[in-house]
């Protein structure tokens, strides 16, 4: 099978919105050029919610998970683990593993490996695993081997900066200006956590936030709106650059942008 023909992107993301916040619009363009869309998250998003039962939010997000999906003509799954509880184990590698077999991605986007939130960077371990050992025959899951290992992105670390505070400079900048208003629209879906931070912050800080770091990573290469990524290059990875290929010129590689993040970040903490 050649790689025109696996043409599905899959985004691995750990909780509900986190898609919406990082690479929606990049997976928005993909869906332009021919794509198909797969969206995932590793948990339902259970611990986010001051009121309700685990078993209620997690109803509820799955649905606003859902619907923000299908705005794009994209699938959604979830893999059930739990938020705070995302784990690097067999368990939960055996379903990454057996979620790529099933939708045969030709591009993977994941979790940054460096970020604040411990869930976020042990999705990223797992989704690297995942894509290194779809196609090794002795793992087994409930699907055949996928014999492919697939494009791997990062998508920026939330708010752009690691744990230390430290702007993340991404390899690569989409331009998703075009994008932005379903970016906007899918994150408005999670209605549970828009009305949360509104009541919180007596502002639309949930969408506010999201429209602001696209906006500085857009201005980092030039245009209204971007998203950031890095990709994975190491050994058993493909080297070439499939989004930069798909996209042509939206995509601004190479960019030397560690001077120009950090600072402005730290000092502008987005507050969600
Ligand atoms: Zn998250």
């Amino acid at each position: 099978m050649s790689l025109k023909e696996k043409n599905t992107a899959l985004a691995i993301v750990a909780h509900p919105d986190d898609a919406e916040l990082t690479c929606v619009g990049s997976l928005a363009l993909l869906k332009d050029r021919g794509w198909q869309i797969a969206l995932a998250t590793m948990t339902p998003g259970d611990c986010g919610t001051a009121l309700l039962s685990r078993e209620e939010i997690s109803h509820i997000r799955k649905d606003e998970a859902a619907n923000a999906a299908s705005l794009l003509g994209a699938s959604y799954h979830c893999l059930e683990c739990e938020d705070i509880f995302i784990t690097y184990d067999k368990p939960t590698l055996i379903k990454v593993i057996e979620l790529i077999r099933k939708t045969q991605p030709g591009m993977v986007f994941t979790m940054s490996p460096d970020c604040y939130m411990v869930d976020h960077e042990t999705t990223s371990k797992l989704v690297r695993t995942a894509c290194f050992s779809a196609g090794i025959k002795n793992v087994k899951t409930g699907s055949p081997p996928f014999f492919h290992t697939p494009h791997l992105y990062y998508v920026d670390a939330m708010e752009g900066i690691n744990k230390y505070g430290q702007g993340i400079s991404p390899a690569m900048i989409v331009d998703i200006s075009s994008k932005i208003s379903i970016k906007e629209d899918m994150l408005a879906c999670h209605a549970s956590q828009r009305e949360w931070l509104r009541t919180h912050h007596g502002m639309d800080e949930y969408i506010h936030a999201m429209r602001r770091f696209a906006a500085q990573r857009g201005a980092d290469a030039g245009v209204p709106f971007g998203e950031g990524f890095r990709q994975h290059l190491g050994h058993a990875f493909p080297k070439n650059n499939l989004l930069s290929q798909e996209l042509g010129i939206l995509v601004k590689e190479s960019m030397n942008l560690a001077n120009t993040l950090g600072n402005e970040i730290i000092s502008n903490k987005p507050s969600f």
